[in-house]
């Protein structure tokens, strides 16, 4: 077996890994490369869009509220982007908006461009939409369709390779995994970047704690529909062969590295009536458990150890490695 980030053929380690999401329990080869620690599937099935149903979670529409939470979440959002506003400030702190404040390093203007690839219905375009920036797209081939909201937002059906533009940050928010084209999406991205423009990938990472400890069981393998869990190794390769370099590397796991991955130890499925994530009543959980799981991820986080991190790539120069 052949690695596709760094391309060794060395004695790899193999591993079975079941589907848990939905529960349908059948096996799928993964190997973890020997030289950049890369895990990925070892063949893509051919009927991969049968593992992604109709109300897969990307799906979901924005929640909408009252006038009054809707200006408290716009306050909260717009600290959690900018670092900015002191009421927004102690509304994050209330009600903490994790995956917004992935953007700050970013450094975001309301008259930036940003790409967001992958973005299923496009909540946190849509975020950064009702916080006055204008000059927005997400795009994801797997929308049944176009997306028009009425703040003006646009999600269109198309992946990377049918947009074009210049941007001044391209994001991509646990959608990287899912793609079997990893090289030739980060070259695109080369492209359509502009030269001071930052890339975010938010992917899980086998770079943690999770991984070692619950290994096939952990759950954010989530074969098979993630293709490439990468290590912090091969991150950095894949960046230095498509003309990037990492610039920062932020850790933003949560409770789910635990509950999820102690579920499916036990063979309890993420969509079954017994999962945290379906019914809290009937999980094998307390309240009081999943706020130490909460707890915990965050003292991974801190020692660069969770399962999942926000990485920030740069291009080296203008020109894209040849
Ligand atoms: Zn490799």
């Amino acid at each position: 077996m052949q690695c596709r980030i760094c391309g060794s053929s060395a004695e790899h380690k193999t591993y079975q890994v079941r589907e848990m999401m939905l529960g349908l329990q059948d096996e799928h080869t993964y190997f973890q490369c020997s030289q950049c620690q890369c895990l990925q599937i070892a063949v893509i099935p051919d009927n991969l869009q049968d593992y992604y149903p109709q109300n897969y979670y990307s799906y979901q529409a924005p929640a909408r509220g009252n006038r009054l939470r809707r200006a408290l979440v716009r306050l909260r959002d717009y600290y959690a982007v900018t670092g900015e506003s002191q009421p927004g400030h102690l509304l994050n702190l209330l009600m903490p908006n994790p995956k917004l404040a992935t953007l700050r390093p970013l450094n975001l203007k309301p008259d930036s461009t940003v790409l967001d690839v992958g973005c299923g219905a496009g909540l946190i375009l849509y975020s950064l939409r009702e916080l006055g920036f204008t000059k927005l797209l997400g795009i994801d081939p797997f929308n049944q369709d176009h997306i028009e909201y009425p703040n003006g937002l646009r999600i269109a059906r198309q992946d990377i390779f049918q947009t074009g533009g210049q941007w001044d940050a391209i994001m991509f928010h646990h959608a990287f995994e899912h793609l079997p084209a990893q090289q030739q999406t980060l070259q695109q991205v080369f492209k359509l970047l502009k030269p001071e423009g930052k890339v975010l990938l938010r992917i899980p990472t086998v770079s943690s704690w999770a991984w070692q400890h619950y290994g096939v069981n952990w759950s954010q393998l989530d074969a098979p529909r993630h293709l490439f869990l990468h290590a912090q190794e091969s991150v950095h390769e894949l960046a230095r062969q498509t003309g990037f370099e990492v610039e920062r590397v932020v850790y933003d796991s949560n409770a789910f590295q635990f509950w999820g991955s102690e579920q499916y130890e036990k063979g309890i499925a993420l969509r079954s009536p017994r999962s945290w994530a379906e019914s809290p009543d009937n999980a094998i959980f307390t309240r009081k458990q999943i706020a130490a799981f909460e707890k915990r991820a965050q003292e991974l986080n801190a020692v660069n150890q969770g399962d999942q991190a926000a990485f920030y790539l740069r291009k080296v120069s203008g020109t894209a490695p040849a």
